[in-house]
């Protein structure tokens, strides 16, 4: 066995680590650590990558000077309904960031007690709640990063961390840390996380990530290097050997915003009953106990959480409750026609991105809505129906005739035979689009190979006919029947000074046999030619 294979993998990092500190190179994938968006998986940039982006938005939140109603404003422009949540995390949101602003003008405003604008959401899936947060997110500059709670387990099991999420801010931020400090971290899924200990069973988890959540979301420093990522490890021992710029190792989760959402079913059904409860003798009717449960989260109090399994310091910081309301179907349609984010939008320019265009009419929209509200799921109900409809449209116009369509609530309901129909309506258009894939090929052919190729009439039908037969696209069938076409007819253009050929039917039928028997022909043309030549003579020496 070589020294090379008996290294420990340990040793080799060792090596390349010793190397990169002689040399003043970090090893690779140690280098210019770019932070991705994904959970913690490099350890973050150092502090001078800021860019000008970065420096813009932190001068903003510096200068912070947007009003409770602009920010609804805004809102407005993409999110349907959730008229409440709106307007509460407008005014929750303009609070947080006047405070951060007013911190930064008189730093002894930090010492003060401040009672962070921490929010829990309310509601069911696909409503908005998420929408809601990355679209102000956007409007202010911030990073937000956003995991399901039940990702967490306790500190010291082998998982997500709840300072990862706080690491990965610094990651999303571009290594800017001060950006990071004013970002937004979301955490969803927060009603699984409800300790069970009170109905006598042994809670496992949700009360030490509770706990731990706390402490991030009040005042704390959190350890840039995390614990369990071997590089940022050893990218902090190279920094500290080369002895250059000390970095800063934490940072302060001080004016962090949290958001923790969840659906709440069941505390839904217990604010219901207790508030049932208190009617009783008054004017509970029928139609109260069949109220939907989600509409009581409105008037969920702190003793309800409490009852619900948190921790009261753990709901103490979260001051900011509001609750979303389910979308009816015609805040669906509205979503379709009027949000700037509707998906119908990325649709149309997802077609737009091979030139076909849409028109969708307003019956269909409607069919659509319906079709999504029966999903339960909210807003995403919307994506499962459009993916539907949309699915095969996607996958075949993009190498037809079609340049433009409409979607009607026959679509809706029979994509696949209105899609049939309408490829059958632009028959006589696809072969002329056939044929140009043809010619694209032989360009293509031309380029690479030098040498020029010519389908005739009779060759294009002999390939539109197998394309469409086999269901084999213009290109894939063309390199598959002329593969190592040039080796043969670089021979032949060898003999016969050829440099381009015409493609006739029976070769774009058979097209080695053909091409064998071309070359053939072209040694034996070239032998006759090389035969008429007259002998070279012998002369005289020189
Ligand atoms: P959740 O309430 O579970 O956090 P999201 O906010 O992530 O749901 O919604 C999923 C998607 O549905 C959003 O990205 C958005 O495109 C769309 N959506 C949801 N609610 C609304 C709404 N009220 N108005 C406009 N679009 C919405």
């Amino acid at each position: 066995m070589s020294d090379k294979e008996s290294t420990s993998p340990w040793e080799d990092i060792q090596k390349q680590v010793q190397d990169a500190l002689r040399s003043g190179h970090a090893p690779p994938g140690m280098g210019a650590m770019r932070p991705e968006a994904t959970a913690g998986e490099s350890p973050p940039p150092a502090d001078d990558s800021n860019d000008d982006e970065s420096e813009e938005t932190l001068r903003r939140i510096r200068e912070f000077n947007l009003k409770p109603r602009e920010i609804r404003d805004h809102l407005n422009r993409f999110v349907i309904q959730q008229e409440a949540a709106k307007k509460v995390l407008s005014v929750a949101i303009c609070d947080h960031y006047n405070h951060v602003r007013q911190c930064l003008e008189d730093p002894d405003l930090i010492e003060r007690d401040y009672q962070k604008q921490n929010i829990i959401l309310l509601g069911p899936t696909g409503v908005g709640k998420t929408y809601i947060m990355r679209c102000i997110a956007r409007l202010i500059g911030v990073p937000m990063v956003k995991a399901d709670a039940t990702k967490f387990s306790e500190t010291g099991y082998v998982g997500y961390d709840a300072e990862d999420l706080v690491r990965d801010l610094v990651k999303l931020a571009g290594g800017n840390h001060e950006l990071a400090q004013y970002g937004i971290i979301y955490i969803d899924e927060i009603d699984k996380i409800a300790s069970t200990e009170k109905s006598g069973g042994r809670d496992v988890s949700g009360r030490g990530v509770q706990v731990n959540l706390l402490k991030l979301m009040e005042d704390a420093e959190v350890n840039l290097f995390s614990p369990t990522d071997m590089m940022a490890q050893m990218q902090a021992v190279m920094e500290m050997t080369r002895g250059g710029k000390a970095r800063k190792k934490t940072i302060n989760t001080r004016h962090i915003l949290f958001i923790v959402s969840g659906a709440f079913d069941e505390l839904g059904e217990s604010v219901k009953k207790r508030m049932l409860a208190n009617q009783i003798g008054f004017s509970t009717t029928a139609r109260d106990d069949d109220r939907d449960p989600a509409e009581f989260l409105h008037h969920v109090d702190t003793a309800d959480f409490i009852n619900y399994g948190y921790e009261p310091e753990f709901i103490g910081r979260l001051p900011v409750r509001v609750a979303c309301e389910h979308l009816r179907s015609e805040d669906l349609a509205r979503i379709l026609t009027s949000s700037e984010g509707s998906l119908l939008e990325q649709y149309r320019l997802d077609f737009k991105g091979y030139g076909v265009d849409f028109k969708i009419t307003p019956e269909a929209i409607q069919e659509v809505a319906n079709r999504a509200h029966l999903e339960k799921t909210g807003a995403r109900g919307l994506m499962t129906v459009l993916e539907r409809i949309f699915r095969d449209f996607k996958f075949e116009l993009p190498s037809t005739a079609v340049k433009q369509f409409e979607v009607t609530t026959e679509t809706v309901a029979e994509p696949q035979s209105t899609l049939k129909q309408l490829l059958l309506d632009n028959q006589q258009g696809q072969r002329e689009v056939l044929k140009s894939e043809i010619e694209q090929f032989a360009e293509r052919f031309g380029n690479e190979h030098g040498i020029r190729l010519a389908f005739s009439d009779d060759a294009c039908d002999v390939l539109i006919d197998a394309s469409v037969e086999q269901d084999k696209s213009i290109r894939a069938l063309c390199e598959e029947r002329f593969r190592d076409f040039q080796h043969g007819l670089k021979i032949i253009a060898r003999n016969s000074g050829q440099e381009s050929f015409r493609i006739e039917g029976a070769m774009a039928r058979n097209p080695d046999k053909e091409l064998s028997r071309l070359v053939v022909e072209s040694f034996q043309n070239h032998a006759d030619k090389d035969g008429d030549e007259p002998e070279p003579q012998p002369g005289p020496p020189r």
